[in-house]
């Protein structure tokens, strides 16, 4: 990230479209507040929130996390003073809707009403699974997002100890297919569609010939696999950018990366995200019809390099990862490996394993060895069986720190890099462990 941003972010996402390179970051924290056009400004932050200047009222979309939501309020207090009369919330992921209580807040000093928070239905289900799985969520979040330094900073996170935060506001107007939103001279038409999640909303705003569109368009690739999270819908997400297409929009709002001004630059960018999405689903469809497995589509179905542009780069989630989506959308949990169904404990294996070829050592010298060549798969592979076999075993788990930190470097993505540096830090906790006792 070089040391000076440019101050408008249109500027950035004018020229990165314009050369095809990414000269600048493109996902910025920064927690500042832009005017885009006459009435409409973005505040830059874990989730934008992108604010229309009604009239006499502001209709705002997202809120931020709730580590960004005071920041985010004070600089769009710098733009305008008016009330917020609504919020719309894109999604109930906590980083678009854990800042609302800073909303609130805001409201409540300045003696307004506080804003009416509009959203799909199932916003309210998701955040009722949040309080059901507050420990596993705070977990995962710790593994995904602790294998990239702050300053790598993508721009898409909310973390904290309580997963959703108490004073986060929840949907006042809930709607199921489309809703349409008037406030002073503007009209939000707002749709429902699958994507990242199942409780999402894009919006058509008339007024401007604007789209804002939430996660459906973030400057990453889609993150429409990650390993951890429930349920994402490739085929539906690239059915949504398609019927966003059809507005020649000359104004696209995603809630991360950067604002895109002008219809041929928007439906570019739409277009390009749809047809990789499309290529992925309809590839492992067509593998999943002729009865092969997981493992053989894994290692088959992939998107030719010219397909993935400057604006969707895996850094943040992975094609590979979308497949094993697909696979669960329209399959079952099972990969067609009959061992796989009613399978051992994976210790009983890597034991049974280690005592046939002579000890778990010589997985670990394997694994090191595969490592030293850079074969870091199937390293992998040798020292998890190798930990299972020996699960204290003082040079499995130094080999499986180095191992792990090495695969962690040379990944892309924050989801591997997190995943795989949780494993370095586990063996690294045992090692430690072991010296203090
Ligand atoms: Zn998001």
């Amino acid at each position: 990230m070089p040391p000076e941003l440019t101050e408008n972010p249109l500027e950035v996402s004018d020229r990165i479209l314009a050369t095809g390179e990414i000269i600048e970051s493109f996902n910025r924290v920064t927690n500042k507040v832009s005017e885009l056009d006459e009435g409409i400004s973005i505040v830059e932050s874990f989730s934008h929130v992108i604010s229309f200047d009604t009239g006499d009222e502001l209709v705002c979309f997202d809120s931020s996390g709730a580590m960004t939501g005071t920041a985010v309020v004070e600089a769009l207090r710098s733009w305008s003073e008016k009330p917020v009369h609504s919020m719309v919330y894109t999604h109930g992921h906590v980083d678009h809707t854990g800042g609302s209580g800073a909303f609130a807040a805001d409201a409540d000093s300045r003696g307004h009403e506080a804003p009416q928070v509009v959203a799909h239905e199932g916003v309210r289900h998701r955040l009722d699974r949040y309080e059901l799985t507050n420990g596993w969520n705070n977990a995962i979040n710790r593994r995904q997002f602790g294998g990239v330094a702050p300053s790598e900073n993508l721009g898409i996170g909310g973390m904290g100890a309580r997963f959703l935060p108490e004073d986060a506001l929840w949907p006042t107007v809930e709607y199921t297919a489309s809703h349409e939103l008037a406030v002073g001279d503007h009209t939000f038409e707002l749709f429902h569609d699958r994507g990242e999640t199942d409780d999402h909303t894009w919006a058509w705003v008339p007024q401007h010939k604007a789209l804002c569109v939430g996660d459906f368009v973030t400057w990453v690739f889609p993150n429409c696999g990650n390993p951890q999270k429930v349920q994402r819908f490739p085929a539906e997400w690239a059915v949504a950018l398609r019927k966003m297409m059809a507005y020649d929009a000359e104004w696209l709002f995603g809630a991360h990366g950067l604002p895109v001004r002008g219809a041929v630059n928007v439906n570019r960018i739409l277009e390009d995200l749809a047809l990789a999405l499309e290529k992925l689903v309809g590839d492992t469809l067509e593998m999943m019809n002729a009865n092969e497995s997981l493992d053989s589509i894994l290692h088959t179905v992939a998107l030719p390099p010219e397909m993935i542009k400057p604006w969707m780069i895996p850094v943040y989630d992975e094609p590979e990862f979308v497949v094993r989506n697909i696979w669960r959308q329209y399959g079952g949990w099972w990969d067609l490996n009959p061992a796989n169904l009613k399978p051992a404990p994976e210790s009983a294996v890597a034991e049974e394993l280690s005592a046939l070829i002579g000890g778990s050592s010589k997985l670990v010298e394997r694994a090191q060895e595969l490592a030293a060549v850079g074969d870091l798969k199937l390293a992998c592979h040798l020292i998890e069986i190798a930990a299972k076999a020996d699960p204290s075993g003082q040079a499995m788990h130094e080999a499986r720190a180095a191992i792990y930190q090495q695969r962690r470097d040379t990944e892309l993505s924050l989801m591997s890099k997190g995943i795989f540096a949780a494993a370095a830090n586990e063996s690294a906790k045992e090692l430690e462990s072991k010296e203090e006792g």
